[in-house]
């Protein structure tokens, strides 16, 4: 089977109507995938940029928003809005995904639960560096 794509050419991106002012916020699977290690690097040490609130130096990774500075972001973290999240963030996207199907064939299996925990720049970067002190440990294959 084949699809007829629409045409698009240059011409056309002021037709995308909208897409500067809208307000995108992100998809709980969106921040999933931001929760990855080699995604939560970049988000968590952002190159200082002046358009963003605080410069891009306070994200939450978890509620994708940046804050003006460090108190707002330590203020943000300890609000239901961002516990809220957290709980959100537990269940994993792909394995609800996955114990939905299973449950279509008759074998149940929950889906799996993480623990979520805050992560700043401040937590994060701790962890790297002592990561990086135990050379010993076995290098994650990213797949
Ligand atoms: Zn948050």
């Amino acid at each position: 089977m084949t699809y007829k794509r629409k045409k698009y050419h240059r011409g056309d991106t002021h037709l995308k109507k909208g897409w500067r002012t809208k307000r995108k916020t992100k998809d709980l699977d969106e921040i999933d995938e931001d929760l990855k290690d080699k995604n939560i690097t970049n988000l968590l040490n952002q190159e200082v940029d002046l358009d963003k609130p605080g410069a891009g130096q306070y994200y939450c990774v978890h509620c994708a928003r940046y804050f003006i500075n460090d108190t707002a972001l330590q203020d943000h973290i300890t609000t239901k809005v961002h516990k809220r999240r957290l709980k959100a963030l537990e269940l994993e996207p792909y394995s609800i995904e996955e114990s939905e199907r299973a449950a279509g064939k008759g074998n149940y299996i929950a889906p799996q639960k993480r623990k979520i925990e805050t992560i700043t720049r401040d937590n994060f970067n701790m962890d790297l560096e002592s990561e990086f002190s135990s050379k010993s440990k076995v290098a994650k294959v990213d797949a």
